[in-house]
């Protein structure tokens, strides 16, 4: 509808509703009905809130890109626009004059230092030999002289080893090696040949390893600098704009919200500006509830109110009294919604309530009865 509807055009049109369930009366007649106006409203503010601020700023490198920043000198005076859109989030950085400046870092020398896990060495040292993992480096190396190369018929002990003697199998004697030490065959461990250790696979029987820390050039990366010896220093402004999010909502029941939320007309108004003003039509309730929530923030550079309202006329019939008839404009004409009212609602479930009662108490008596 073009305008908002009246009292009366409401009445017409539950008059016309209660028709069609066969209550046919004059609602616009007086002491035929009541009307109260519970408008809804769906009320939502957006607003731009800006911070400014400074920091010491303190980079690795030579920051090149830091000169090409605007600058500043009195952060609080820098002009910035307010973004033209409040939901959006937004941030300047700047350069207070005469603030940039490249200084050596203390902590290195050209941005590196001389490796701490090598001492500055490059390599670490390395055994050059290791246990022979078959015979885990012992006795078992040789049963003949336990890889001392003194074979065990010139000791005065006996052998200690039980597959030296006759019973062990001839596999087990075929997997045995010969010697190293003391030449006799079938006797030493296969791996290390009766030696009990084998040359070390990291450092190849060299005695040291390259430093893993260092790769072996014996200095490493500052990271603090990351290896460039240099800082850039400069003092950073900031003007920060966030939004900030605000509502105030009266949408009545779930159903009603269902019913009016895609058919009513709903009256749309945008502000602004602190300065602009809510509509005349506004119920006083809704305005009351708006109008706090329009209040200038701390910091507010932008904003944009939406306010709708749907007028909702709340209608009762007096030949009708146990039903709640809802009346609102829709595109087309007045949209009519009804439901019990709350008293009739009460009413019904105590009338069920009591039904319960008296059949129990029925139940009883034929108990009774029957015994
Ligand atoms: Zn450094
Ligand atoms: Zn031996
Ligand atoms: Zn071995
Ligand atoms: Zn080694
Ligand atoms: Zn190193």
């Amino acid at each position: 509808m073009a305008r908002e509807p009246s009292g009366e055009e409401m009445l017409q049109a539950v008059e016309a509703h209660v028709a069609r369930r066969g209550i046919t009366t004059r609602l616009t007649s007086p002491g035929t009905a009541d009307l109260t106006w519970q408008s809804l409203l769906d009320f939502r503010i957006v607003r731009s809130i800006e911070t400014r601020g400074e920091r010491p700023m303190r980079e690795p490198g030579s920051r090149g890109d830091i000169a090409g920043r605007p600058t500043y000198t009195d952060i609080r005076a820098y002009r910035v626009d307010p973004p033209a859109d409040p939901e959006r989030s937004g941030s300047r950085l700047l350069v207070r004059r005469g603030t940039l400046d490249e200084v050596l870092c203390g902590d290195c020398h050209g941005g590196t230092n001389e490796c701490k896990a090598c001492e500055g060495r490059g390599r670490r040292d390395c055994p050059r030999f290791v246990d022979c993992a078959a015979c885990d480096g012992g006795p078992d190396a040789c049963w003949e002289c336990e890889g001392t190369g003194r074979p065990r018929t010139r000791r005065s002990t006996a052998s200690r080893h039980p597959h030296a003697t006759a019973t062990a199998t001839t596999g087990e004697r075929a997997a045995r090696a010969t010697c190293t030490r003391c030449r006799v065959p079938d006797v030493a461990c296969p791996k290390c040949r009766g030696r009990r250790q084998l040359d070390c696979p990291a450092c190849k029987k060299a005695g040291f390893v390259e430093c893993e820390v260092c790769t072996g050039t014996k200095r490493v990366t500052h990271q603090e600098c990351q290896g460039t010896g240099r800082f850039t220093v400069w003092t950073e402004g900031f003007v920060d704009h966030t939004p900030h999010h605000d509502k105030e909502r009266q949408l009545g029941r779930l159903d009603l919200r269902r019913a009016t939320g895609n058919v009513g007309d709903w009256r749309e108004t945008v502000l602004r500006n602190a300065t602009d003003k809510l509509p005349d039509d506004l119920e006083d309730v809704h305005r009351q509830l708006v109008t706090p929530r329009l209040a200038v923030h701390k910091g507010e550079v932008a904003r944009r109110a939406t306010l709708r309202h749907l007028p909702l006329a709340v209608v009762r019939v007096h030949a009708d009294p146990h039903r709640d008839y809802y009346a609102f404009a829709s595109r087309t004409g007045i949209e009519v919604a009804s439901r019990p009212t709350r008293e009739r609602v009460r009413h019904v479930a105590t009338i069920t309530a009591a039904a319960a009662a008296v059949v129990a108490l029925v139940v009883v008596l034929v108990v009774a009865m029957l015994r």
